[in-house]
């Protein structure tokens, strides 16, 4: 049962903490969830904002319409999807609703993931969260401790309005896309929208404020062990090698806080070092079976500490497993 009637400010259940990055450029962070939320960046210039990312339901992007009211008067003009990923591009049709002249924009390859990956996804998820709220109810009428019941609660919670958010959906695909770059010049600041090559997705988008030394990376570079389920780890590592030639000091992740270029070198190592370990013991004969268990032990002194931060929301430990088994299945 939903309750206590919020309406207008904070009426959705996506949890943000809005950070300035630099004058005029905000990042709304957001909290760790059963259906995770991707971080939005907000970047304000003469004429209006440019928003990057839109998160898994209408709902949150609706939360940041309201809590940029907070910021600045200015319209939204450009919203930018750094990928085609469900948690990215849901709340896309916010915008234009609240904003007449908003545009969508994206990279061409990223546009036609979403037409040919994307919409079916919203499908699947239609079928499929129902399975996945009665796994959670058998859990919680499993469960004794406290603690875990009052997770598992807020779980079905999110879980049942997102399913009914997702059947409503009304997806707004980009209404302007772009093969390479695209630049935005405005009077107080300049705007790049680059591709650098494949990594979380085959169009990732970056985009990059040259005179604030910003960039949004999307999912290509996150807080914590990145998903690599449509991702291509062997040509990772060139793409973040291309984003570390930009001239930034502050990343903005498409998951987690604010990051320097130290985490961009972990995590490029992370996956440099374990693509490597992968193909060495693929090309040695190893079985899948065998290469997870030996690159998580070899990999673990490293950097299981720096990505367990987050730990509770997806340990690394399971996500390598996942990443091996990609990077496995792609270089055998
Ligand atoms: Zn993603």
């Amino acid at each position: 049962m939903d309750c206590c009637g919020h309406e207008g400010r904070g009426s959705g259940d996506a949890r943000f903490e809005i950070q300035k990055v630099a004058d005029g450029v905000h990042v709304a962070v957001a909290a760790p969830a059963y259906k995770v939320n991707s971080n939005t960046a907000i970047i304000e210039s003469d004429d209006g904002v440019v928003i990057v990312d839109t998160h898994s339901k209408p709902s949150a992007a609706r939360v940041i319409v309201e809590r940029l009211r907070d910021i600045t008067t200015k319209p939204v003009r450009y919203v930018v999807n750094t990928h085609f990923h469900w948690d990215h591009w849901h709340g896309n049709e916010v915008y234009p609703a609240a904003y007449p002249h908003a545009e969508i924009v994206t990279n061409q390859l990223t546009r036609e993931a979403m037409v040919t990956k994307g919409l079916k996804r919203v499908q699947d998820h239609v079928r499929q969260v129902p399975r996945e709220i009665a796994q959670l109810k058998a859990d919680l009428a499993a469960a004794g401790a406290p603690a875990e019941r009052a997770k598992l609660e807020t779980s079905v919670r999110l879980a049942e309005s997102y399913l009914a958010e997702v059947k409503a959906l009304k997806p707004a695909l980009p209404t302007i896309a772009f093969e390479q770059t695209m630049k935005l010049y405005r009077r107080d600041r300049e705007i790049h929208l680059l591709y650098l090559g494949r990594a979380h997705t085959e169009g990732d988008v970056f985009v990059y404020l040259p005179r604030e030394k910003v960039v949004v990376t999307g999912d290509a570079v996150i807080g914590w062990t990145p998903f690599m389920g449509d991702g291509y780890p062997e040509d990772w590592t060139a793409t973040l090698d291309r984003l570390a030639q930009l001239d930034f000091t502050t990343m903005i992740m498409g998951h987690g806080y604010v990051a320097g270029r130290n985490w961009l070198s972990t995590f490029r190592g992370y996956i440099h070092d374990m693509v490597g370990a992968v193909r060495d013991e693929a090309a040695a004969g190893a079985t899948l079976e065998e290469v997870q268990q030996r690159v998580p032990a070899k990999l673990a002194p490293t950097y299981e500490k720096a990505f367990s931060v987050y730990g509770h929301y997806r340990p690394w430990r399971q996500g390598i497993m996942a990443n091996i088994e990609r990077t496995y299945a792609m270089v055998g």
